[in-house]
């Protein structure tokens, strides 16, 4: 864990979160602001700054929690679709400098036309 990570403090549940699922290695949890019902994070509970600083062995098992949390997204929220958005560095907007997956369940009709860059 890093000094500051407020996602290792979150891990490692020293700051409650609202816990989706969670295995030894990862976390998936409810985004303090949503910006659709259900928007969830996904992190490994090591620490790791982006996604290129990935360990083999979590990268090789972070897509097949992703899809098991979409499923599980859609089931609760009796969702039609997901967006799944990751902010890489600064510049691309990442805050929290802990890697994390953004899924946004989405329905038909929720007025809002897909996530857009820009
Ligand atoms: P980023 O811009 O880094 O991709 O997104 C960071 C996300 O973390 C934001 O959507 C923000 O709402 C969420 N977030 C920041 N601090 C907390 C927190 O303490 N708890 C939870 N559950 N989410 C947080
Ligand atoms: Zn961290």
């Amino acid at each position: 864990m890093t000094n500051d990570c407020i996602f290792c403090k979150i891990a490692n549940k020293e700051i409650p979160s609202e816990i989706v699922w969670e295995n030894d290695n990862f976390l998936a949890f409810a985004d303090i602001k949503p910006i659709e019902e259900g928007h969830t994070l996904v992190i490994p509970k090591k620490h790791f700054d982006t996604l290129p600083d990935l360990e083999e062995e979590i990268s090789k098992d972070y897509l097949d929690v992703i899809k098991k949390i979409a499923k599980i997204l859609i089931d609760k929220y009796n969702a039609d679709g997901f967006n799944i958005v990751l902010n890489n560095g600064k510049s691309a907007g990442q805050i929290v400098n802990h890697v994390h997956f953004h899924i946004i369940p989405r329905k038909e009709g929720d007025n809002k036309k897909g996530l857009t860059l820009g």
